[in-house]
């Protein structure tokens, strides 16, 4: 590991928290970041994320050991594209991306070697963006999420495994799909939802509809603060998914309205209860206090 030369395309929050993260486990190698705006790239150099950096893909994989694909997940494919020529053979490649089924087919599509491909999914961020937003600690006690095949080479997994794991991230393996409809569940519909209430809020009229608004507010749509275009990504490559979380989203919604128009206080008081007891048994069994 002392020599491998790691390459971060998407030197952003994910990408550069894993640089971050990997250097504080003892990582020696070489970092080099890539992306579009030189900005960036130069403030995670000052901020001692990467060591060098290149904007562009095919010219950063040549000599790479190691390549962490974190840019938004409609880009995936461009990136895969443009680095299948001068991938070493050797090459691991690994991603961060939200869905797992649309960058697996992105992979296969443009990748010279699936089997070096671990597709990877850190379920850990906040709603920040860029290198100056990455620290060193984001994945720890974090699960990280893979979603090999069969065909996975086992040392790659190996590898991409070590790697997490030296972030501080909780691995676990599971089927890519499965993995999409988990993610739908608990990570893209609530931020839809965070978007929806403050879009719903903001033409809801008066001068400053926001004027009132306060800690429960501010707790809900914290994420409505995310980067439009990652979750504009997001849910146009986990749609199928998406849409029946939505689905079912909206059908409790039209079920609280029946029950606020009908001056239902039985199912409202039944259906909070039942919400409260859920989310208070998550938090317990994560040790977070209620
Ligand atoms: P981010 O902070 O916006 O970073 C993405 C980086 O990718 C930016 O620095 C951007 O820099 C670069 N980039 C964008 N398009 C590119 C392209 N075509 N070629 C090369 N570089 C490109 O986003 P992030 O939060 O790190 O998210 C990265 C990935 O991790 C996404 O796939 C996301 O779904 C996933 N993820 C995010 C979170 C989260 O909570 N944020 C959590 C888990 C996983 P330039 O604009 O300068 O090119």
């Amino acid at each position: 590991m002392v020599h491998t030369h790691l390459v971060v395309v998407g030197t952003g929050l994910i990408g550069g928290s894993f640089a971050l993260a990997l250097r504080r486990a003892g990582f020696a190698g070489r970092i080099t970041g890539v992306g579009r705006s030189r900005e960036n790239l130069q403030l995670a150099v000052e901020l001692g994320v990467i060591n060098d950096f290149c904007h562009d893909v095919a010219e950063a994989v040549i000599d790479a050991d190691v390549v962490l694909v974190s840019v938004p997940v409609a880009s995936c494919g461009e990136v895969f594209a443009a680095m299948a020529k001068s991938l070493p053979a050797h090459a691991v490649v690994t991603d961060a991306g939200s869905s797992k089924q649309s960058v697996i087919a992105d992979a296969r599509a443009h990748l010279p070697d699936m089997s070096r491909f671990v597709p990877a999914h850190p379920i850990a961020g906040t709603e920040q963006s860029g290198a100056g937003a990455a620290f060193a600690t984001l994945f720890q006690d974090r699960w990280c999420i893979l979603t090999p095949d069969a065909t996975t080479d086992p040392a790659a997994l190996e590898m991409v495994r070590s790697l997490w794991a030296a972030t501080g991230s909780q691995l676990i393996e599971m089927d890519a799909c499965e993995h999409d409809e988990h993610l739908a569940a608990v990570s893209h519909l609530p931020h839809l939802a965070a978007f929806a209430l403050v879009n719903a809020v903001r033409k809801s009229g008066g001068d400053d509809p926001f004027r009132f608004a306060a800690g429960g507010f501010r707790d809900f749509t914290r994420i409505a603060s995310s980067s439009p275009q990652m979750w504009r990504d997001i849910a146009l490559c986990n749609r199928e998914a998406l849409v029946h979380k939505l689905d079912a989203l909206i059908a409790e919604l039209g079920e609280l309205r029946e029950a606020v128009t009908t001056a239902d206080g039985a199912h409202l008081l039944a259906e909070f209860a039942a919400a409260k007891a859920a989310r208070d048994a998550w938090l317990r069994k994560n040790g977070d206090e209620l």
